[in-house]
């Protein structure tokens, strides 16, 4: 079964997901399962442990990728925590410095605590991966495109790097932007992907949920078993609504590269936007590894607004499209990565990590892209300052 089709069956095959013939998933409200007898559970126990529901949303999630297995979490944050606890005190990350600030946080003011020892590096800088590899560290922790600033990691060649110099390495790929339509990180060498599911995954921004994708049978096993420890678990009707995003995700990622490609082009042409970052324009350092190494682009864009453009008013003035963070869902969304998404990280290390108080992060949503552009334009031009 191709992508598209995987997205809309697997996981609620007829006959599996109850005895009535249900073409969808029924919503399993049950915390626990009755037995017939002392000696085993029938299949499920405990719904922290397992539910039906959630277990046909991970059958979905590692279907798409071709994995052993996904464990789904009630947030991507969730999913983050459980895999920082397959390592132990004295273990290293070396993570990429571009990363969702809350990923950050977790590492440097939770995990630090516990004597894990973290260091972020730009890893789209080769030599610098080549020093980080020879480290040794225990997990390297690469998010591509990079958050904000749409940078791309070379997955292969760090996955390739880490797992020489220690073959013990876990390297996971944060692939919220990218979705698991347009990258397939286990292809390219990673041990674990990790999804906030909030964002393109679930796609309608109505549901906080994370995953992990794993294709060893072995860390399935050890992921799992904190997955239930830890209790970061995900209820029944998070999941139902995660699956019902999942079925149209071939068709939202199409139109969320096509509007942002569009989008990219129109800013390129304002004279208040001073800089595009979009993986699909050739003018991307990286255009074609990414081209290499995905199959699209997704539909995020971000851009430096000049100073000739007042950053307030401008953020101020969209009408269509809703200033907030997160992103990935149908609607379009813009944010002030400095002072919103980021803002979490501290001041000297958004610096260092070459991040821009002038930049402009916009979720692409499926809108007309008419209207999109209008939004723009009339928002662009109250912002002129001169
Ligand atoms: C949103 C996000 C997360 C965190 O996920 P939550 O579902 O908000 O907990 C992690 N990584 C990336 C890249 C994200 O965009």
């Amino acid at each position: 079964m191709r992508f598209a089709t995987k997205a809309v069956h697997r996981g609620e095959e007829k006959g599996k997901v109850s005895k009535f013939g249900d073409v969808v998933v029924p919503v399993h409200l049950s915390t626990t399962f009755a037995r017939d007898s002392l000696d085993a559970p029938l299949v499920y126990e405990y719904s922290r442990a397992g539910n039906p529901t959630r277990n046909a949303l991970e059958e979905k999630l590692a279907s798409l990728e071709d994995a052993s297995g996904a464990l789904a979490f009630a947030s991507g944050t969730g999913a983050t925590t459980t895999a920082a606890f397959l390592l132990k005190k004295g273990d290293r990350i070396v993570a990429s410095d571009d990363i969702y600030g809350g990923t950050h946080r977790l590492f440097t003011a939770a995990m630090a605590r516990f004597g894990i020892d973290v260091s972020f590096i730009d890893m789209t800088d080769e030599d610098a991966v080549h020093r980080a590899a020879g480290s040794r560290p225990d997990m390297v922790w690469i998010e591509s495109p990079t958050n904000p600033q749409l940078r791309i990691v070379d997955i292969a060649e760090a996955a390739e790097l880490s797992h020489d110099h220690n073959p013990d390495s876990l390297v996971v790929v944060d692939n919220t932007f990218a979705s698991p339509y347009f990258q397939r990180p286990l292809d390219l060498g990673a041990d674990m992907v990790l999804y906030s599911t909030t964002k393109y995954v679930s796609g309608h921004s109505d549901v906080i949920g994370g995953a992990l994708v794993i294709d060893d049978e072995e860390l399935l096993a050890r992921a799992a078993l904190l997955q239930r420890t830890l209790g970061a678990t995900p209820g029944p009707l998070d999941c139902f609504l995660t699956m019902r995003g999942m079925r149209t995700l071939a068709l939202r990622m199409e139109k969320h590269q096509e509007n942002a490609m569009a989008v990219a082009g129109f800013l390129g042409e304002s004279a208040l936007v001073d800089q595009v970052i979009y993986p699909g324009l050739e003018s991307h350092p990286q255009h074609e590894l990414a081209s290499a190494q995905m199959s699209g682009y997704s539909g995020m864009v971000s851009f430096v607004l000049s100073p000739r453009a007042d950053l307030g008013r401008f953020l101020g003035s969209t009408e269509l499209i809703a200033l907030g963070v997160s992103l990935g869902g149908v609607e379009s969304l813009i944010e002030h990565p400095w002072s919103m998404t980021q803002n979490a990280i501290p001041v000297e290390d958004r610096r260092r990590a070459g991040l821009s108080d002038r930049l402009v992060r916009l979720s692409v949503g499926i809108e007309h892209i008419d209207d999109l552009t209008a939004d723009l334009e009339q928002a662009l031009d109250r912002a002129a300052t001169r």
